[in-house]
C-alpha cells in the first residue's frame, strides 16, 4: 500500500483537496495569531509584531531577499521598546542588539517576580520566579508593572510611547489592575515590538475552511486520539494546546503521529 506523504512545492493545498488527496491531516500549525495592543497609535509606522520582526530577520539569516512589496523592519540605530516580557519579547531584544539599535527598553505589564522563592507558587509548581535571558543579559532596560497607553507620532511614523505604572491588587481570585495617579511617562521611540503573547491557532484559512470545532481560549478542539471535530483531521502542538513550549509539541507530536497510525490502522482492512 502506498502512502502520499507530502505535496509538491507550488500545489494546490486548499482543504478541500487536501480532505480529497489525503486520508488523515493533522493541523500542526501554531498558535499564531498575535494578541494586539488596541491603543491609539497602534496603526502608525514601525510599530510592529514581533513574529513580522523575528521572521523577517530569519528569512534574510537565510539568504532570502525581501520582496519587493516588504518593507526591511531595521532596529539599527533606533530606541525600540518591546512591549511583553516573555520568551518572544526576549528575541526582540537579542535580534535588536545585533542589528545594533541605539536603546532597548522592555516593557512589562505583570508585576516583576520574587529573585528566589514565590509563595504564589510552591513546590511541586513551576517556580514563577525572575528569570533572565541571554538576549537581556547583553543589555536593555526592563520594566514591569507598566502599561502602554498610547504611542504617538511625527507624519506617520511612530516617535514616542505614552505609558503609567500599575498595581496589581488580589480580589478574591481574580487580579484587578490599577494605574499609579501620576506615575505617567512618555518616552521617545523609533520602533515599537509587540511580544505580549499569541492568543490561540489562526482561524482564517485552513480552521474555518475545515469547520472546526474551538475550545474556549480558541484552540483547536481535539480528543484523547488529537482528533478534531472532523474524522480525519488531527491537531497537536499549539494549535491545539495554545501558545506553550517547544517540549510540549514535540511530546504532542509524537503522539499524535502514533494515535493517527492506530486510526489509519483501524480504517484500512
Ligand atoms: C518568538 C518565540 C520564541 C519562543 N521561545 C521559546 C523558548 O525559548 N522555549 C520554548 O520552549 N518555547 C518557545 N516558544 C514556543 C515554541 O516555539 C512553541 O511552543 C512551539 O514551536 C510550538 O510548536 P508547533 O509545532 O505546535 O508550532 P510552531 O513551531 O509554531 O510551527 C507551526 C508552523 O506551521 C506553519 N503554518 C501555519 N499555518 C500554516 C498553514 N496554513 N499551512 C502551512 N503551514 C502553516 C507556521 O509558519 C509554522 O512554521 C517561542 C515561541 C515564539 C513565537
Amino acid at each position: 500500500m502506498e502512502f502520499q506523504t507530502s505535496v509538491a512545492v507550488g500545489e494546490d493545498v486548499s482543504p478541500r483537496y487536501l480532505r480529497r488527496r489525503f486520508d488523515a491531516i493533522c493541523l500542526a500549525m501554531g498558535a499564531g495569531e498575535p494578541r494586539d495592543l488596541p491603543v491609539p497609535g497602534r496603526g502608525l509606522e514601525n510599530v510592529h509584531f514581533a513574529m513580522e520582526y523575528l521572521a523577517q530577520q530569519n528569512r534574510l539569516n537565510a539568504g532570502d531577499e525581501l520582496p519587493p512589496s516588504e518593507r526591511r523592519i531595521d532596529a539599527k540605530d533606533k530606541i525600540v521598546a518591546v512591549i511583553g516580557g516573555g520568551d518572544t519579547g526576549s528575541d526582540c531584544i537579542g535580534t535588536a542588539r545585533r542589528q545594533g539599535a541605539r536603546e532597548i527598553h522592555q516593557f512589562e505589564i505583570l508585576p516583576k517576580p520574587p529573585e528566589c522563592d514565590n509563595p504564589e507558587t510552591p513546590w511541586p509548581l513551576w517556580p514563577k520566579i525572575l528569570r533572565t535571558s541571554s538576549s537581556q543579559e547583553e543589555g536593555c532596560n526592563r520594566r514591569w508593572s507598566v502599561l502602554t497607553k498610547r504611542l504617538s507620532g511625527v507624519g506617520v511614523r511612530v516617535s514616542e510611547l505614552h505609558g503609567c505604572d500599575v498595581l496589581w491588587e488580589k480580589n478574591r481570585d481574580d487580579w484587578r489592575m490599577k494605574e499609579v495617579p501620576g506615575s505617567e511617562f512618555s518616552m521617545k521611540v523609533d520602533l515599537v515590538l509587540l511580544a505580549m503573547g499569541f492568543t490561540h491557532v489562526r482561524h482564517a484559512g485552513m480552521v474555518e475552511q475545515l469547520g472546526l470545532e474551538l475550545d474556549s481560549r480558541g484552540n483547536v478542539t481535539v480528543g484523547e486520539d488529537f482528533q478534531t471535530s472532523q474524522p480525519g483531521v488531527f491537531a497537536a502542538g499549539d494549535a491545539a494546546r495554545g501558545a506553550s513550549l517547544v517540549v510540549h509539541a514535540i511530546r504532542a507530536g509524537r503522539d499524535a503521529a502514533a494515535a493517527i497510525d492506530r486510526w489509519l490502522r483501524n480504517q484500512r482492512p
